[in-house]
């Protein structure tokens, strides 16, 4: 545990025994104040598989959650969640309020035709398929088909898998295919990349020219659970340390990319959206 910075401001010794009562008082003091925040965080510690939380406190996501989130999460993305909360990758599903936002995101571009790299189970799938209108479209690529079938009976519930095409594979080498083809140009209005981050940059290269001008790319954790900013002996889970390098210079390179505007977000794990300009 460590004293809350405003706690030194108490510390006033003088002599020896005014010192002391002073010292006991103080320990007193951060001992309460430890045991308070021990209780406010196990009281209000956040549910939301998969999700490293970015906020000062889990006890405030937990009120973003409760109070703006759940309560108006559709039925299906509800069953969706609590689903992939119990497969054991739960860790890579995109979180409630980041699915949220996604949704009102589209809803506020108009999106209609739409691509996204990474789909699991498929939470931020149908974040996506709900937003959309009828005749809209999410080409929806991943190298397991096991994971998003799991999803699939959900979101065809929902009513909404006619707007989606999955394809499974690379999807690398579709981009490269794509980029071939001219009248594939400018064509996208949303593309949302969650996948391999070793390759974001390459994902980049490629998207660039599919997503049109005024359209939006939004890049998934480029927080990178915090790592970002890690000094660099951080005690790192290896696979936190392995992308960790290609977050940094994904993020270094859009930050200069005159192609684009950006803005990144601390929701969920870190989105950036980066809007084309030319
Ligand atoms: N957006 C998803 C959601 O809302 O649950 C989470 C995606 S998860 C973080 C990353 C996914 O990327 C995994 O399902 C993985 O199979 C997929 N993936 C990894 N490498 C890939 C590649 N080269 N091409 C396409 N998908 C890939
Ligand atoms: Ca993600």
């Amino acid at each position: 545990y460590q004293p809350p910075s405003h706690a030194p401001l108490l510390q006033v010794p003088r002599n020896s025994s005014t010192q002391r009562r002073e010292e006991d008082k103080e320990t007193k003091r951060t001992r309460i104040i430890a045991m308070a925040e021990q209780n406010q965080t196990d009281a209000g510690r956040h549910q939301e598989v998969g999700h490293k939380s970015l906020l000062q406190s889990d006890a405030l996501y937990q009120y973003i959650l409760e109070t703006s989130v759940y309560p108006r999460e559709p039925e299906p993305m509800k069953e969706l969640r609590e689903l992939t909360a119990k497969h054991p990758w739960n860790i890579m599903t995109t979180s409630a309020d980041e699915g949220q936002f996604l949704n009102m995101l589209l809803k506020l571009i108009n999106a209609k035709n739409t691509m996204e790299i990474g789909v699991y189970t498929g939470y931020s799938l149908l974040a996506t398929a709900l937003a959309l209108p009828e005749d809209g479209k999410i080409l929806a690529m991943d190298i397991n088909r096991e994971n998003y079938e799991l999803g699939l009976p959900v979101i065809k519930k929902a009513g909404v898998d006619h707007k989606i095409e999955f394809k499974e594979g690379p999807a690398l080498p579709v981009l490269d295919e794509m980029v071939k083809d001219e009248k594939n140009h400018g064509s996208y209005d949303f593309i949302f990349v969650d996948a391999d981050k070793d390759n974001y940059l390459n994902y980049h290269k490629r998207l660039i020219d599919l997503v049109k001008v005024g359209g939006l790319i939004g890049y998934d954790n480029t927080l990178w659970n915090g790592s970002v900013v890690a000094p660099p002996d951080a005690p790192l889970r290896k696979y936190v340390r392995y992308y960790r390098d290609f977050v940094l210079e994904l993020n270094k390179a859009l930050a200069v990319d005159p192609r684009i505007e950006i803005c990144m977000l601390p929701v969920g794990d870190g989105i950036t959206l980066c809007r084309r300009i030319k």
